[in-house]
C-alpha cells in the first residue's frame, strides 16, 4: 500500500529531524506514519519492556505488591512512588494486551500479568508494522514511546547528564539537553531535536558570527 508522504508522527520530538526551505527543524517526512528511526525507538520500547517491567516490580518492596498495603520500614519507598510505579507496571500490561488482541483479532484469557507482558510485548515486535499501520497506530507508538520515558524516569535513568552550553536554534533558550547515551540534544523549553552534527554546525555559525 502507498501511504502519501507527511511528517513523523513523533512531530518536534522527531528523532531524525530534517531542515526545510528555511532552514528550521522540521519532523523527518515519511511515507509510513513514524520516520524509520522513530519506528527503530519503537519497536526498542517493545524490546526492552519486560526488563523495565522487571525492573519497576523489583523496585517495590518485598511482600507489597498490592494495592492498598501497608508498608513498614525504611526502606519502602514513599507510598506515591509506589502508587506511580504499579500504575507504570499496569499500564503497560494494559497498553501490550489491548493492542495485540486489536492486531491479532482476538483475546487470550488466563494469563499472568508478567506472561501478558511478555508475550504481547513480542508479538507486537513482530508485528509492528501491521499495528502502526491501523487507525490508532500513532496513538500506539506514541503511548509505548511514552510509557518506556516514565518507566526510565521512575527507575531513575532519564539522568540528563549534559546542558549544552549553546542557547536553542529555534527559541534561543539556554535549554538545550543531551541525555545519557544520546546523541541528540533537545531543548526543554520548545522540544525541538537537534543532531549532533547539526549542533556542532550551530555552535561554529555562532562563534564565528561572534568574531564578525
Ligand atoms: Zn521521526
Ligand atoms: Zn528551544
Amino acid at each position: 500500500m502507498i501511504h502519501r508522504v507527511k511528517p513523523c508522527a513523533r512531530g518536534l520530538h522527531c528523532v531524525d529531524p530534517e531542515r526545510d526551505a528555511q532552514g528550521n527543524s522540521v519532523p523527518r517526512f515519511t511515507q509510513t506514519p513514524f520516520c524509520t528511526k522513530d519506528t527503530q525507538q519503537i519497536s526498542q520500547v517493545l524490546t526492552e519492556a519486560h526488563g523495565l517491567w522487571q525492573q519497576l516490580s523489583a523496585a517495590l518492596p518485598k511482600g507489597s505488591r498490592r494495592l492498598g498495603e501497608h508498608v513498614s520500614g525504611s526502606k519502602a519507598p514513599p507510598i506515591p512512588i509506589r502508587l506511580e510505579v504499579l500504575t507504570q507496571m499496569e499500564l503497560l500490561k494494559t497498553l501490550v494486551e489491548d493492542h495485540a488482541a486489536l492486531v491479532r483479532g482476538h483475546t487470550l484469557p488466563n494469563r499472568r500479568m508478567e506472561v501478558v507482558v511478555v508475550q504481547d510485548s513480542e508479538y507486537l515486535r513482530v508485528h509492528l508494522s501491521s499495528l502502526l499501520a491501523k487507525q490508532y497506530g500513532v496513538v500506539a507508538g506514541l503511548s509505548l514511546l511514552d510509557w518506556r520515558s516514565t518507566a526510565r524516569r521512575l527507575l531513575g535513568l532519564n539522568r540528563y547528564v549534559e546542558k549544552r552550553k549553546a542557547p536553542c536554534p529555534q527559541c534561543d533558550a539556554m535549554a538545550l539537553m543531551r541525555k545519557d547515551g544520546e546523541e541528540n540534544s533537545i531543548c526543554k523549553v520548545c522540544g525541538i531535536v537537534i543532531t549532533q552534527s547539526e549542533y556542532q554546525r550551530w555552535v561554529l555559525w555562532i562563534t564565528n558570527d561572534l568574531d564578525k
